[in-house]
């Protein structure tokens, strides 16, 4: 039998990472000594604190069950809690948040919540791939809002034509942002908040990475005015706890939207497991100075790479939040040209910009995921680099 992928499927682009997969798999097939700035997983641990109230959380047969889908009343209280005290934001725990299997299952399902065929759907370029792709499955059209230097890398929503900002359903933000690690003011929400009001279309903000920064605290799209009229907040305690493999994220903001969002994944999954809630509990209403010392890892971290590559004449804006720096590609290389260079001569994974889309041609993105001494040592290789 031939085996065809449904048309939705068969027509996304290729995953963009394929190739660098490969390359970085024959490096290390030969033995090299592979430093990985690829992909965002953070290398720390999840805090003891966190392991230890899932550990007790397993052992509890009470928790053994389909889980109540829109996530236990104690997750979402947390949820609420953190949000007071972190962006004072108030939260109805009962109709404005909602648990996820990570905030990728909230992001990527939305458009089938809120999409019909032929809507457009606004998505920043460099962006995250699920804004887009999920776009394409819902049939939806995805609008690229490129992010350029030029204008601090925040979608320009001015030169979007009145025509396309009338059919759109959903405004992608990503704050701070991946790939680049620009951080959105409250003036930039206040202006997405007022067009979203007049043409109709909801906003959609990713805040995985609020908790890292290096200086002043990035603030919720949530605290901003008006803001719970038109939007949601997609967040996760992924970044924030090291949680990545734990699979626990939530979506908060208009009830209206939390609620048709929370019915579409009601027919999807069954909710999270109840054990890894009572994790994401201990993580957002537990102690805090976990994520400062991540916090202060990344800085050290940035630190030292920024240093290093501005010293090789590399050209970079030092990154406030994320754990990612954005690096402009040396003169006379495609970004796809000199990750190859990187792997091939100096067994450094670093992802092109292209792989988030086009207008991410001529950056690459190192990711802060490995210890300093890692960082070093790639410096020391980049050093013998003749471009
Ligand atoms: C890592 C990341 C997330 C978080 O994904 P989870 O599903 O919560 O693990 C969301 N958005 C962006 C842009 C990310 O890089």
């Amino acid at each position: 039998m031939n085996i065809e992928p449904s048309r939705r499927l068969a027509g996304l682009p290729p995953y963009p990472f394929a190739e660098i997969d490969k390359k970085k798999k024959a490096a290390i097939a030969q033995g090299k000594d592979v430093i990985s700035l690829g992909v965002g997983d953070p290398d720390l641990p999840t805090p003891a604190h966190i392991v230890a109230a899932a550990r007790e959380a397993v052992a509890d047969p009470k928790k053994h069950h389909y889980p109540f889908e829109a996530g236990t009343i104690q997750f979402r209280e947390a949820v609420a809690g953190f949000y007071s005290r972190r962006f004072g934001v108030s939260l109805d725990p009962q109709s404005e948040v909602r648990a996820t299997l990570g905030s990728k299952d909230g992001l990527a399902h939305c458009h089938f919540a809120f999409v019909n065929p032929g809507d457009a759907v606004l998505v920043p370029d460099p962006g995250y791939p699920v804004y887009g792709t999920g776009t394409r499955f819902a049939d939806g059209e995805p609008v690229l809002l490129p992010l350029t230097r030029e204008k601090s890398f925040l979608p320009d929503l001015d030169a979007v034509p009145a025509t396309v900002l009338s059919r759109a359903r959903l405004l992608f933000v990503n704050s701070p942002n991946n790939p680049t690690a620009a951080v959105a003011d409250a003036a930039f929400f206040e202006k997405a908040i007022r067009l979203a009001k007049k043409y109709g279309f909801i906003i959609a903000h990713d805040a995985a990475y609020s908790e890292i920064y290096f200086d002043r605290p990035p603030i919720s799209f949530l605290s901003v005015p008006g803001a719970k009229d038109v939007g949601v907040e997609f967040h996760s305690c992924s970044k924030t706890y090291n949680m990545t493999g734990w699979r626990i994220g939530w979506f908060c903001g208009n009830a209206e939207i939390v609620g048709t969002l929370g019915r579409l994944k009601d027919n999807f999954d069954s909710g999270v497991f109840e054990a890894i809630q009572a994790a994401g509990v201990a993580a957002l209403a537990g102690p805090q100075d976990c994520v400062a010392e991540s916090r202060s890892v990344y800085r050290e971290r940035r630190d030292v790479l920024v240093g290093g590559l501005k010293r090789l004449g590399w050209s970079l804006d030092v990154p406030q939040a994320s754990f990612y720096v954005w690096v402009r590609n040396p003169p006379g290389y495609t970004s796809a040209a000199a990750v190859e260079r990187l792997i091939e001569e100096a067994a450094i994974v670093a992802v092109p910009g292209s792989g988030f889309g086009r207008h991410g041609e001529g950056y690459l993105r190192f990711a802060l995921t490995v210890p300093k001494d890692r960082i070093e040592a790639a410096l020391e290789r980049l050093v013998k680099i003749r471009w």
